[in-house]
């Protein structure tokens, strides 16, 4: 029993401690005694408080190592980060960081004193470890790494302490680590020892974890945003994680094609040095598989080591071929010299090992051609997680090796490459980016330069009007000059992506690329941001952090002739949020289905606008001011004018189908009705099977999910029988019942399918079928025309911005007696790609993008786009939103 070795090996170091607490350095425990098994022995894990223990322990015994935490993890568990070097630069840490940070903004630091302070400092570097929580090994490895860095004396040791500053992030999920140990532990030595855990790994995101880099809406990107660009500024970042089974044993970095123009050229050539630092260690050492240059690409934007890159720091990942967590893996052996043959893009685990039977061999590996970026390829074999700890312990001394035998060239890169930035932005091409402060939504303005800010971007406000490039700006307007360090990542995301896809003979299939190909902030969140090529004038003043931006509502002079009610616009969405705040504070909400103009202002507000009652003006203009909201108080008159045209609103009740595949779309859509504070309820295969939905919900929300998946779930003896299977046919019969009975039912993407299928829409979707030489797009922005005058487009521009991530589109078929189905969102008729890349765009044109279908006494909402895609696209939540509280309106 690993508990009881435990017990005893912390008796036997506290009792070290007590009789020779002068012996500090000595006591640390090697990871073996302390946990009772060698590290990496098959089907033994180190838990996450024990890991934590040990690190506390490490800084406590060891003059080497401080312990610090930052935020909690999501679900409330310790998030820490070591700092580790020789006790002379922990004792000098203060001056070290300001050093960074002078090297990181080195407007005034001329390249002598730059010289100086390079003399001094050591390379500092960020190493984080298992974000993808599966990707167990490396965490497991930092006992040993952290023990000996620690402990040993010898000349090797003192050497890396003395040039190198390392911050390590034992775990940037920790969550996720105790969840993955607790489903191991709770499955092994069974028949489902090695099955994939039926949830996320992280409360919200899963696996999307790493695509959260930019858009910082988990507090663990956060940690890590801090570190990288406020605090520490470390010219190397390592991100440790695991791929699949069957192929290489390890990728190392130089990456692949295509290449993002926006990362500096010595950007890449540094990672690639220390990448080949790795690759040499390890075939030093004589381990087989070692790959690079494959698979791994320069492209996108989303993952914390990516985002490095565009900040001039060198950005490095590792991918080690995984085992089951801790139980090894057999695979059937392949001779040398079979075709070489690309794997599909992907580094999770998940995706070979999920669909395949646990219990038995993995099949041969398919490519086992000899070549410069994979000299000995793997011929199959037995895998274990000790190998994944051997090949990491070897990658990160590399590294740490790499980065104190480079310390200077480093260093004097990152200082270059940030004053190179600084004098192209002053050239132009762009100069500046400008936000004027009057917008459709005011909150996404706020988050969006709020994401900037936290990634070290610098930000100006223009407290006077000013033109540039013969546009008039006025005062208030956000200036972001291009004449900055870390200018390539402002350019890169907010200016439109050209996805670089290679050319194909016809008939052939693109290249699938490793993510998502556009991105643009802009777009996405619905913001309208210029971009000034030319130089120009203008005083302004430095904004950081970002205030929040109020709102504001007018009340009427004269309380004589006003009523206690009140307009609320409807473009922003924290009109949802103030939406759902009032009905829970008894408030009356309605919307109003026609424009008004009220006199209290003087101001018309469009369709969708709130009407709110039964509330005082004091509790209201909290509100409204606190969300960035404007509104006004509206006349006896006003209503009287307004009478007959409005739709009373209550909070809906709401069921989010969870199914037992680790959806990561079904997390981002929960994080956002959290965010808007929808209260909701999760349904499970069973709570939609057992049927009477319509006594408990208003509305059934699906996110994206393959129809197969939805209706089978996940299948195989190996997974536990209580997570076995979908809906099946008889939670289809229930759902839709429950539409046919009055039910709204609401399905994100993929999801379309699920319900055109089983409800038997008069929808059809445009794209099944249609193969990847014909259309493709795999993660795009798409403009789009919206109907605002219908309930689900409220507060909507007309032409607004999809995300498109291989999702569906539809063609409105003859509508049956009982069935209308209407188009509420549209693509053009023509190329309607604004970011990222499309081929066979004819296939959309003209196709609807949200429709809105009426069955029986209910109605079911196809959005067929990413509506809410990873809590970025702010553009189009009202989609999600109003279709939630239409569900409810003018409902007993
Ligand atoms: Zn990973």
């Amino acid at each position: 029993m690993p508990t009881r070795r435990l017990t005893r090996a912390f008796v036997l170091f506290f009792a070290a401690l007590a009789f020779a607490p002068s012996a500090l350095a000595q006591a640390l425990p090697t990871p073996e005694q302390y946990l009772g098994f060698r590290v990496g022995t098959d089907k033994k894990l180190a838990t996450w408080p024990q890991v934590v223990a040990y690190m506390q322990m490490a800084a406590k015994s060891s003059d080497r190592v401080r312990y610090e935490e930052l935020a909690k993890s999501t679900m409330g568990h310790p998030f820490p980060l070591l700092t580790i070097s020789s006790p002379a630069n922990l004792a000098r840490l203060d001056d070290i960081r300001a050093a960074q940070r002078q090297l990181a903004y080195p407007y005034s630091l001329s390249p002598q004193d730059a010289e100086s302070l390079i003399a001094k400092n050591p390379a500092v570097i960020l190493i984080t470890l298992t974000i993808h929580a599966s990707e167990i090994g490396s965490t497991q490895m930092s006992l040993e790494l952290v023990h000996r860095l620690a402990t040993e004396k010898s000349p090797y040791i003192q050497n890396l302490l003395d040039n190198v500053i390392l911050l390590l992030c034992p775990s940037v999920n920790p969550d996720g680590q105790v969840m993955i140990i607790d489903w191991y532990n709770k499955n092994v030595g069974t028949e489902f020892e090695g099955s994939s855990m039926p949830w996320l790994y992280h409360k919200y995101v899963g696996h999307d974890n790493n695509r959260d880099s930019y858009m910082l809406t988990q507090v663990e990107t956060r940690n890590v945003t801090k570190i990288l660009y406020k605090d520490w500024f470390p010219f190397v970042f390592l991100d440790e994680h695991q791929m699949g089974s069957s192929g290489p044993r390890i990728f190392v970095p130089p990456f692949d094609d295509p290449v993002n123009l926006n990362i500096d050229p010595a950007v890449m050539a540094t990672s690639n040095l220390l990448g080949m630092r790795m690759f040499t260690a390890l075939n030093a050492a004589g381990y087989e598989g070692v790959q690079y240059g494959e698979r791994f690409t320069w492209w996108w934007q989303g993952s914390a080591k990516n985002g490095a890159w565009y900040h001039n720091m060198a950005g490095l990942l590792t991918e080690v071929a995984s085992a089951r967590i801790a139980s090894p893996i057999e695979q059937q052996r392949a001779p040398l010299f079979q075709t070489a043959q690309r794997e599909a893009a992907g580094d999770a685990p998940g995706e070979t090992a999920s669909a395949t039977d646990p219990r038995r061999p993995l099949a041969a590996p398919t490519d086992t051609w000899p070549r410069t970026n994979y000299p000995r390829p793997w011929l199959g074999g037995t895998w274990r997680l000790r190998d994944i700890i051997d090949y990491e312990l070897t990658i990160t001394y590399a590294l740490l090796e790499g980065a104190a035998a480079d310390r200077a060239m480093l260093q004097r890169n990152f200082y270059n490459l940030n004053r190179k930035a600084i004098d192209a932005g002053k050239k132009g091409d762009p100069f500046a980016y400008v936000i004027p402060p009057v917008q459709h939504d005011p909150g996404a303005v706020a988050k969006l330069l709020e994401v900037l800010d936290l990634a070290g971007i610098e930000i100006y406000r223009a407290p006077a009007a000013f033109t540039a490039d013969g546009k008039e700006y006025v005062s208030g307007s956000i200036v972001i000059p291009m004449a900055q360090p870390f200018r390539n990542y402002v350019k890169d995301l907010l200016e439109p992506q050209k996805y670089p896809m290679k050319p194909t003979a016809t008939g052939q299939a693109p290249e699938r690329p490793y993510d998502v190909t556009g991105w643009t902030l802009p777009l996405q969140m619905g913001v309208a941001a210029y971009k000034v090529d030319n130089p120009f004038d203008a005083k302004v003043d430095r904004v950081s952090p970002i205030p929040a931006i109020p709102g504001e509502l007018v009340l009427a002079k004269s309380a004589r002739n006003s009523t206690p009610a009140f307009i609320v616009a409807p473009g922003p969405n924290a009109k949802s949020l103030l939406t759902n705040r009032l009905l829970k504070s008894g408030a009356e909400v309605s919307w109003v289905t026609d424009s008004v103009q009220a006199s209290t202002r003087g101001w018309r507000y469009p369709p969708g606008s709130l009407l709110v009652r039964n509330i005082t003006a004091e509790k209201l203009q909290t509100l409204v001011m606190d969300l960035g909201l404007s509104g006004e108080q509206v006349t006896r008159a006003d209503i009287a004018a307004i009478g007959g045209k409005l739709i009373s609103l209550r909070l809906p009740r709401i069921g989010l189908y969870q199914p037992w595949t680790a959806n990561m779309d079904e997390g981002w859509t929960r994080w956002l009705l959290e965010q808007y504070e929808f209260p909701h309820a999760t349904l499970h295969n069973a709570d939609i099977r057992a049927g009477g939905l319509a006594e408990k919900f208003d509305v059934i929300l699906f996110a994206s999910q393959s129809k197969s998946s939805i209706l089978n779930g996940s299948r195989g003896e190996w997974v536990r029988p209580e997570y076995r299977g979908g809906l099946g046919e008889e939670g289809s019969r229930a759902i839709e019942d429950f539409v046919r009975s009055g039910g709204t039912l609401v399905t994100l993407d993929d999801a379309a399918d699920f319900a055109i299928d089983t409800l038997g829409l008069p929808v059809r979707n445009a794209l099944r079928g249609v193969s990847r030489d014909k259309f493709f797009c795999p993660g795009a922005i798409l403009e789009i025309f919206v109907d605002n005058h219908t309930p689900l487009g409220y507060g909507m521009l007309p032409k607004a911005s999809g995300y498109f991530l291989n999702s569906p589109a539809f063609e409105l078929t003859a509508p049956f007696t009982t069935t209308a189905a209407r188009a509420i969102a549209r693509y053009p008729a023509t190329n309607p790609l604004q970011s990222g890349w499309i081929g066979g765009p004819e296939h959309l044109y003209d196709r609807v993008a949200v429709a809105d279908v009426t069955l029986g006494k209910g109605r079911v909402v196809l959005i067929g786009f990413r509506a809410q895609f990873r809590a970025q696209s702010h553009a189009t939540f009202k989609f999600l939103f109003n279709a939630l509280h239409l569900s409810a309106a003018e409902k007993r």
